[in-house]
């Protein structure tokens, strides 16, 4: 019997037969996830539901030394669920309760498979706010946001998902169950250890509960779609609406390519003139919203825009926002292969990083349109062709872009991590003795190797790439 054999039955043992699933079709379909990583199918998929089942499962796994790839909504865009090694994936796709909301302490406890819109959702029924929100909102679930410290357009003015953890239930690798962090407003026990497993992939451990942190729900939310002649404007418009000592809770961009990919897949009306948008909201109280809309529309309409639409009511806010949920998918209907980059830069350089990809997609004869989250200076670069032979063309192109962003001071990942996809570019931004360091923390987690190899380190990911 094989390692995985032997782990399965353990585990059908603690957890029942019908949580292990074996059927090639169910393997199939968690052999992927949103990125353009190749499928890896594992040998099987297990459906915990609850602490006690993923300590059985890495107890077991961590006995047989059998990879474990753990796995929420599995919307992630950089391989990260992807069993590209083998082994089982651990789905906490059945846990996902919102257990309690502490509406006077301003906390919830939730499982790391309640999908985020129904977070939002639940706590806002109480007056609350929860405000990560990625615009895979309605698929992803808590367990991957905080592998992935997931973002979101609100981020400009709320911060990302790390800010809103104040407390985790990890599983580590050999089946140990441990709490950190806490359920305080403050505290300043030990090390950090919560700060270090959100962001960590799935690298170190088993996300099994969290306790988040909930503020006030604003009263309103207003949208603006501003239309600008030139993409070089964009960072002077949030300076135009920061300058009033407003802060827009958004401010997202399309590039001249991506408002013209969306007209045509997804029928976006741009007026003649126009090569960028932003989507700009602001929230707050009812008093003082729609008087700082005018202000900001106004103070844009001064500075030379081509348009201001305003959302009037819930369905018009919702019809400006569906041309940039959409956007992903319109770049697949555009072309055979994409590719999708998520680089921050200081929002000051953000033009000229916009000037940048225009050279590369030139030089390399690519596709490149962009968008993003403008205040935060986060930018989804995209890589469109149709020749499967254009591929080494576009990784010189990515190698060129990731340069790029490191010498203006940016970051290769602002929300997506580096999964399989970017692991051969983090000595770009991270120096040999850094990610070594890294290397012996995952070690002191994880001795074995066994949670979610293949991931994050450029040694650990040759084998993908070098197989690619
Ligand atoms: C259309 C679209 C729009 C998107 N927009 C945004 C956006 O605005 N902002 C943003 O940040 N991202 C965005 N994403 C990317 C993606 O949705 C996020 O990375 C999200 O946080 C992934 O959550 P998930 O539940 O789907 O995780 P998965 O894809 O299942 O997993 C992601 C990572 O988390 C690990 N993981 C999952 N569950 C656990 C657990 N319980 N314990 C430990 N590790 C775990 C996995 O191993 C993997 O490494 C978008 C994706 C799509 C397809």
């Amino acid at each position: 019997m094989q390692g995985a054999d032997r782990a399965l039955s353990a585990i059908a043992r603690a957890l029942g037969d019908d949580a292990v699933l074996r059927d090639p079709d169910v393997r199939a379909s968690y052999a992927t996830d949103e990125s353009e990583v190749p499928a890896s199918t594992p040998a099987a998929v297990v459906r915990a539901r609850s602490t006690e089942d993923v300590a059985a499962v890495m107890a077991a796994a961590s006995e047989h030394r059998v990879p474990v790839t753990p796995r929420a909504g599995g919307t992630g865009r950089v391989g990260g669920a992807v069993p590209v090694e083998g082994g089982l994936v651990l789905s906490v796709e059945r846990m996902d309760a919102v257990e309690h909301i502490e509406r006077r302490d301003g906390i919830a406890v939730v499982q790391p498979g309640v999908v985020t819109g129904a977070l939002h959702a639940a706590v806002e029924a109480e007056g609350l706010f929860y405000p990560p929100d990625p615009n895979s909102l309605g698929s992803c679930a808590l367990g991957g946001n905080i592998a992935a410290n997931a973002g979101g357009p609100r981020a400009f003015k709320y911060g990302v998902t790390r800010q809103y953890v104040l407390g985790l239930t990890v599983v580590l690798p050999d089946g140990t169950v441990v709490s950190l962090g806490r359920r305080t407003a403050k505290g300043v026990t030990g090390y950090d250890l919560t700060a270090l497993m959100v962001g960590s992939e799935g690298t170190l451990g088993v996300v099994t509960e969290a306790i988040v942190r909930l503020i006030p729900k604003p009263e309103s939310v207003h949208t603006l779609m501003v239309f600008l002649a030139d993409d070089q404007d964009i960072a002077g418009a949030v300076d135009e609406a920061l300058s009033r000592r407003i802060v827009p809770s958004c401010v997202e961009l399309l590039d001249a390519g991506a408002l013209d990919i969306v007209s045509r897949q997804a029928g976006l009306a741009v007026p003649r003139g126009a090569s960028a948008m932003l989507l700009m909201e602001l929230d707050g109280d009812d008093a003082v919203v729609p008087g700082q809309l005018e202000t900001v529309g106004n103070a844009l309409d001064d500075r030379g825009a081509v348009e201001v639409l305003v959302a009037q009511n819930a369905s018009e806010r919702e019809r400006l926002w569906a041309a940039r949920r959409e956007l992903s998918h319109s770049f697949r209907k555009e072309a055979a292969f994409k590719l999708s980059e998520d680089v921050v830069v200081p929002r000051t350089k953000l033009a000229a990083l916009l000037g940048r990809c225009r050279a590369i997609a030139e030089e390399h004869a690519i596709t490149m349109p962009s968008y993003g989250h403008a205040g935060d200076g986060n930018l989804h670069v995209n890589f469109l062709w149709d020749d499967p032979g254009a591929r080494p063309r576009v990784d010189d192109a990515i190698k060129a872009l990731f340069e790029a962003v490191v010498q203006m001071g940016g970051t290769l990942s602002g929300e997506h991590g580096i999964g399989v996809l970017k692991a051969p570019y983090l000595p770009l931004e991270q120096s040999a003795a850094l990610i070594a360091l890294q290397e012996r923390v995952k070690g002191v987690f994880d001795p074995e190797g066994i949670m979610n190899p293949g991931k994050i380190f450029p040694a650990a990911a040759r084998r993908f790439h070098g197989a690619c």
